[in-house]
């Protein structure tokens, strides 16, 4: 690494087992936990990894027993843990946060400042997918600011109504957090194909995309070797649905990013597939790109793709940070036992037009590990 800011020691590594605190959620965050947990499971104990997977409740569950949908403990649990398993949740739906709802990827993002939100979304050949143009791209969004009313205020929160028709909306955007977000991109970009594409609003949003493009531009002038342009987030919609194959890594503010993931990740086949990872300096959450599909709960059809394929980042993110081959290995071994599972059309979940539940799914997944990674140069991809 040339730039030195982002540069972290590699931990010592942890004597012992590794500790993965599990999150059901709401919806379908159940079921597509437990399926995650057997493969991570399984994928762990062929490398001789012991883990220790602590399980809470949040969301519903969570608010049922305790009055919340994010007790205190949960936040101090995560900190503890090596790394959190995090299902979807229906925040959106949740009592105000005066009775107790609270949304607790905001939380997790905030009090544990995982300022990046790395989303990797990718065409398969043997996958169905709604454009015909193969792609590879990684969405960096930045988590901790942007356009989310539970994220930019110190005190209060960043949506008003002074008058019964009137209502406002804060967006936050500051130096540090732009830059910061930028650095994992170029620094992403290194490990690819060396293209970054900052996507913004500065034709509107003068001062604040302003402030955005500004700090992109400079890190950008300390990675000569990455190939840096700039895209307004409407032509960017339209441009990832005609030329996806022309980006490599994108990066961009809170609200854009969620939105253009979710695109990213449908055209890839299925908001189930793609996977991510919140991350900062010290912790890292997976969770999938998708939300709790109140629609779908409790009927097994859920694909669990994008959440296992977000474990495998949180083991891969904690193999490199630990220098601990085995860890890179188990998360290589959880990627390519996915995709040989995919390639199967009868073993894939109904999204993509299988007939697999998510259970059975899982088990598949299960099933092929071990195939060809039981070596320890897996290579650190995001
Ligand atoms: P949020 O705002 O919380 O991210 P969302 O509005 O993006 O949520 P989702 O819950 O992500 O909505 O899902 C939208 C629809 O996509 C669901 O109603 C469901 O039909 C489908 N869907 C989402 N995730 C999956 C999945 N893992 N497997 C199958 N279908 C899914």
């Amino acid at each position: 690494m040339k730039t030195g800011e982002q540069a972290h020691a590699p931990m010592a590594i942890s004597s012992g087992r590794l500790r993965l605190l599990e999150l059901a959620g709401d919806g379908i965050g159940p079921e597509i936990v437990a399926v995650t947990r057997v493969v991570v499971g399984a994928a762990l104990a062929l490398q001789d990894i012991e883990v220790e997977f602590i399980t809470r409740d949040i969301g519903f569950a969570a608010l049922e027993k305790t009055g919340t949908t994010f007790p205190g403990e949960v936040l101090d649990e995560a900190r503890a843990c090596d790394g959190v398993i995090l299902g979807p949740v229906s925040h959106q739906d949740y009592p105000p946060t005066s009775e107790g709802g609270l949304n607790p990827s905001g939380v997790l993002r905030k009090e544990l400042d995982l300022y990046a939100n790395i989303r990797p979304a990718r065409t398969r050949p043997y996958v169905p997918s709604p454009i015909r143009t193969a792609f590879d791209l990684v969405i960096v969004r930045e988590n901790t600011e942007g356009f989310y009313a539970d994220r930019t205020m110190f005190v209060g929160n960043g949506e008003f109504m002074p008058t019964p028709d009137l209502a406002l909306a804060v967006r936050k955007i500051t130096a540090q957090g732009c830059r910061r977000i930028a650095l994992s991109a170029f620094e992403l970009a290194r490990q690819r194909r060396r293209k970054v594409t900052a996507v913004h609003k500065a034709n509107v949003l003068r001062i604040s995309d302003g402030l955005f493009l500004d700090q992109v531009r400079q890190v950008a002038a300390l990675f000569p070797d990455v190939a840096y342009d700039e895209k307004l987030v409407d032509a960017m919609a339209a441009l990832l649905i005609r030329i996806p194959d022309q980006f490599d890594v994108i990066v961009t503010t809170n609200m854009f990013g969620d939105i253009l993931s979710d695109e990213a990740s449908e055209l890839s086949g299925s908001l189930g597939m793609a996977p991510s990872l919140n991350s900062g300096a010290d912790h890292a959450v997976a969770q999938a790109q998708h939300g709790s599909a109140p629609d779908i709960a409790g009927r097994d059809i859920a694909n669990p793709v994008s959440l296992i394929g977000s474990a495998a980042m949180l083991i891969r993110w904690l193999g490199v940070r630990r220098d601990q081959p085995a860890l890179l290995a188990a998360a290589q071994d959880i990627d390519e036992a996915v995709e040989r599972t995919l390639s199967e059309p009868a073993l894939r979940t109904r999204d993509l037009g299988g007939p697999s539940g998510t259970r059975a799914f899982g088990l598949a997944v299960k099933a092929r590990l071990g195939g060809s990674s039981r070596h320890l140069n897996a290579k650190p991809s995001p």
